[in-house]
């Protein structure tokens, strides 16, 4: 069966499933969406992904169509027509049809859509191996600006990005904000290890990854991998980060919904540690995969 796809209240065949030309989604990226996983019928984080939708939403004032108890039954009723228990879903809410100008307030009602569908991860061997990534030319947008915390349909700053990564040979893009400090990936958050004592236990090193005002999103991943070095005792900071700070960490990894926690072993041609994806970040990533199969709102097929 083809997949199916969730627009404002009905579910179309993939094939069949459109919406106008003359959305402002479209014409003008002025919309916000989220990216959210199911592991073995568990939908991680769900609140904290629909939180952020209605908090970018909020911002961007975009009325959501519907609440968020319509919107998790959308979720959990898409899901179950597509028979996935492991997914990638994204929720997309855009301004909705409206005429060739600008203005928000001549389109009548926002656009809803919501795939859901099997997830494409990185290659497994890149987790074994770790990434190698390079600083980009283009800089994060301005929070005065587009704020990077809005998780909008305006995805061109990261685009740019990504494409300058490619040029470079990367397949991951390290973006600094407009003062040169390290911002975020183009769809992951950034942290770095330290040792600070003799590397025995984990109270011998420090997590470190820049508060999110210098120009990144509140990444759901990043919150579930603070609190998982709190569980384990691992000291954290929110620090503001330069390039120079990331060539001289032990480990470096990235993290977000699709890629959940990515060793970097390169940047910028300046291997980090040992060159390959140390223990600490791996340590986080079993924790935090067993936590995706543990925590999570339930939904049976
Ligand atoms: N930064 C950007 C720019 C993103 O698009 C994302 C989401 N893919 C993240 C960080 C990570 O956020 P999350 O952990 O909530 O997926």
């Amino acid at each position: 069966m083809e997949l199916q796809v969730y627009i404002d209240g009905k579910w179309y065949p993939k094939n069949e499933a459109k919406i106008s030309i003359f959305d402002h989604g479209l014409l003008y990226g002025d919309g916000v969406f989220e990216g959210i996983r199911a592991y073995g019928g568990l939908i991680f984080k769900l609140d904290e992904h629909l939180t952020r939708l209605w908090e970018s939403a909020h911002t961007i004032m975009l009325t959501i169509p519907m609440d968020v108890k319509a919107m998790k039954t959308a979720i959990i009723e898409t899901l179950k027509k597509n028979k996935l228990k492991d997914a990638y879903i994204r929720v997309v809410v855009t301004r909705g049809v409206g005429d060739l100008g600008l203005s928000p307030w001549l389109c009548k009602k926002a656009t809803v859509f919501i795939i859901t569908d099997k997830i494409t991860l990185y290659p497994k061997t890149l987790y074994q191996k770790g990434l190698d990534i390079i600083t980009v030319p283009t800089v994060r947008n301005l929070p005065e600006a587009v704020n990077p915390s809005i998780k909008s349909l305006n995805y061109l700053n990261n685009i740019l990005a990504k494409i300058e990564a490619k040029n470079g040979g990367c397949i991951e893009a390290l973006l600094l904000n407009h003062q040169g400090y390290v911002a975020e990936c183009t769809g992951d958050n950034v942290f770095m290890i330290k040792k600070i004592g003799k590397g025995q236990t984990v109270k011998d090193y420090i997590l470190l990854t820049p508060p999110t005002y210098l120009g990144a999103l509140k990444g759901i991943t990043r919150q579930a991998i603070i609190e998982i070095a709190g569980r384990i005792k691992l000291p954290f900071e929110e620090r503001v980060l330069t390039r120079h700070d990331l060539f001289n960490a032990d480990e470096v990894f990235l993290t977000g919904t699709a890629a959940e926690v990515i060793p970097v072993v390169k940047i910028d041609g300046r291997g980090i540690g040992a060159g390959k994806p140390g223990k600490i970040t791996n340590m986080l990533l079993k924790d935090f995969r067993a936590l995706t199969h543990k925590d999570g709102v339930r939904y049976t097929l």
